[in-house]
């Protein structure tokens, strides 16, 4: 199964306290400080923001199929 390269989400993350001091009128996604990155046991989402864990995903040393090459667009210039 080849994975997508456009924007698949279908539930976002978030900080639940970043969402708690969002100021009125900013989005979520504009308000979110969040890095992704992989760990020697997978996968973790961290707040910049607050410095806390969102997400750590333990691949119990299970490969998993993925996609980290970029879709290059027409409408992008470099
Ligand atoms: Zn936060």
């Amino acid at each position: 199964m080849d994975l997508s390269t456009d924007n698949s989400i279908v539930s976002f993350m978030h900080c639940s306290r970043c969402l708690d001091e969002i100021p009125e009128g900013v989005s979520p996604r504009e308000w979110a400080q969040l890095e992704a990155g992989w760990t020697n046991p997978g996968f973790q989402v961290w707040c910049k923001r607050h410095e806390l864990n969102i997400l750590h995903v333990d691949f119990e040393g299970v490969k998993h199929p993925a996609t980290t090459h970029i879709k290059i667009s027409p409408a992008i210039s470099w």
